[in-house]
């Protein structure tokens, strides 16, 4: 039996008036995704426990397989495991590189995008002035990471891309002082460069999170495909076989072929599970653009499913699992924490059938989705 798990980041919407009061599922076309959901078992799944931000890394770890409200310790932890930094008797702060105007407001909490040589030359600086009972390391653009000691766990800390156009909300808690004095000293170290940026946000830590391999919870290997570092954090975590696919940019234009490749060798090359994640639907859903959100899940089905699902015909067996890790409706070009639509197929077997869409789904009572693994294994 082969295993394929497919995450269109952030596809589940509300009805939109430009789509004649119809969601993007409802309205693009998807014959493959269709005739699947017509021989699948189709429900709604809590994706995001409450209590928990609804993120891409809580419901992509309930994707996985692993109660966030058990493993969940913060998103930095996360991102220190994509860069594969040792987290053994530290935590991890997510160090953002931001533009704070002079009279407090948070202009910019993605620093104008930097690019990736100038920033990590900005970490170096930050390192060897600031370093010592912490340390920076170097990320992408403007998301990077600084380690500390458990101790600087207490704090409150405000996510940057929250307070845009307010004021910037420093730390409060045991530790905030500490981290306050880190943020106003990096304002001197930033100045020597030629950047938007101004100064440093300290947010989302934790320790390391706890979680066992993939393979010893479930019993055999899984691999995953994914453009984002959060969600390739969840795969060395787990353990997983990570495939880096080039083009895989996870904008509109992605290597949705590459993607799909990347699955179908992984499976061939003795691989069980794949997971494919993929992003565009959910930067659709953030920019409220209703066309590329359409054309997003129409890539799915002509570029992803359609080859995949002719190829895992030709190894035999298989199921598939497909869900967003949560809605990020255009409405509201942000995420919810609402139950979102899901399918399980089985190759072997004519399921109850129904339609992949939030409306036919809206009556099924949710089931928890980091236990939906485990049905797909039928472990
Ligand atoms: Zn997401």
């Amino acid at each position: 039996m082969k295993y394929v798990v497919c995450v269109p980041d952030g596809c589940a919407d509300e009805p939109v008036d430009e789509l004649g009061g119809r969601t993007p599922l409802e309205y693009a076309r998807l014959p493959v995704l269709s005739s699947l959901a017509a021989r699948a078992t189709v429900g709604r799944a809590r994706t995001i426990p409450a209590g928990l931000p609804p993120g891409s890394d809580v419901g992509n770890m309930a994707i996985f397989g692993y109660d966030p409200a058990r493993y969940h310790t913060g998103r930095a932890p996360i991102e220190a495991a994509a860069l594969h930094l040792d987290l053994t008797g530290r935590i991890a702060y997510r160090c953002n590189l931001v533009n704070v105007a002079a009279d407090g407001t948070m202009v910019d909490f993605a620093g104008g995008h930097p690019d990736n040589d100038t920033a990590a030359e900005v970490i170096k600086a930050l390192d060897a002035e600031l370093g010592g009972e912490v340390s920076f390391h170097p990320g992408v653009q403007y998301r990077h990471i600084m380690l500390a000691p458990p101790t600087w766990a207490e704090a409150d800390c405000h996510p940057p891309h929250d307070l845009t156009g307010q004021p910037a909300l420093g730390p409060t808690g045991p530790a905030g002082a500490r981290l306050q004095e880190l943020m106003d000293r990096s304002k001197a170290v930033l100045s020597r460069f030629e950047l938007d940026a101004n100064q440093i946000w300290l947010w989302g830590q934790g320790p390391g999170p706890d979680m066992p391999r993939f393979a010893d919870r479930f019993g055999l290997q899984g691999g995953l495909c994914t453009e984002v570092d959060l969600v390739r954090g969840l795969g060395v975590l787990a353990g997983l076989r990570i495939t880096e696919v080039e083009g895989a940019n996870a904008w509109y234009d992605t290597n949705y072929e590459g993607m799909r490749d990347a699955a179908i060798d992984g499976l061939r090359d003795g691989t069980d599970l794949w997971i494919v994640h993929i992003e565009a639907s959910d930067e659709a859903g953030h920019a409220g653009n209703v066309e590329e959100k359409v054309k997003a899940l129409e890539n799915w089905d002509t570029r992803v499913l359609a080859g995949l699902v002719d190829a895992l015909n030709g190894m035999g067996p298989w199921r598939m699992l497909l869900l967003p890790d949560h809605a990020t409706p255009l409405r509201l070009k942000t995420h919810t924490p609402d139950p979102v639509p899901y399918l399980l197929f089985d190759s072997t077997v004519d399921g109850p059938g129904g339609c992949y869409t939030e409306r036919d789904t809206a009556a099924c009572t949710p089931v928890v989705a980091h236990e939906l693994m485990a049905a797909l294994l039928q472990r």
